[in-house]
């Protein structure tokens, strides 16, 4: 992902110092609420960029069934606990047609191969983010069947 243009990354700047102020606001001499109101906050803009882990977990329960248990790449017995959720292009969410449930090595190997744009290095050659998102759905078919 191309990095913020200086113009851009003035402006989140000042949208981070505002938040600031109104937290500091908010809170006053109060460590407690602080430390309340900016993980809320936080959590709240995590929840933006990620979705909620409820859905999170209906996903992977969902790719959980649809590959068989199994890790999307190398086609193992994925563990029940720790099977990772692995965005084909970080910005376009986890959505079905943009993730594959991969087991530790392979989600490993897969965010390596990610490269600054968010799309995905096959080999020695960059594969277009908005080709790979676009082919997502042809390869959505389960291995072995
Ligand atoms: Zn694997």
């Amino acid at each position: 992902m191309a990095a913020l243009s200086e113009e851009d990354r003035a402006k989140a700047i000042g949208i981070l110092e505002r938040v600031r102020g109104e937290i500091d606001a908010v809170a006053g001499e109060d460590a407690e609420l602080r430390f309340q109101v900016r993980r809320y906050v936080l959590k709240r803009l995590e929840f933006d960029e990620r979705g909620t882990p409820t859905q999170r977990r209906k996903l992977k329960e969902q790719k959980w069934k649809f590959q068989k248990g199994r890790c999307w790449e190398c086609g193992e017995a994925l563990p029940k606990q720790g099977a990772e959720l692995h965005r084909l292009r970080a910005i376009d969410g986890y959505t079905e047609a943009n993730t594959q449930l991969l087991c530790w090595a392979c989600h490993a190997r897969a965010q390596a191969a990610t490269d600054q744009t968010g799309g995905l290095v096959v080999g020695q050659q960059r594969v277009a983010a908005t080709d790979h998102a676009a082919g997502a759905d042809s390869t959505l078919e389960p291995e072995g069947t």
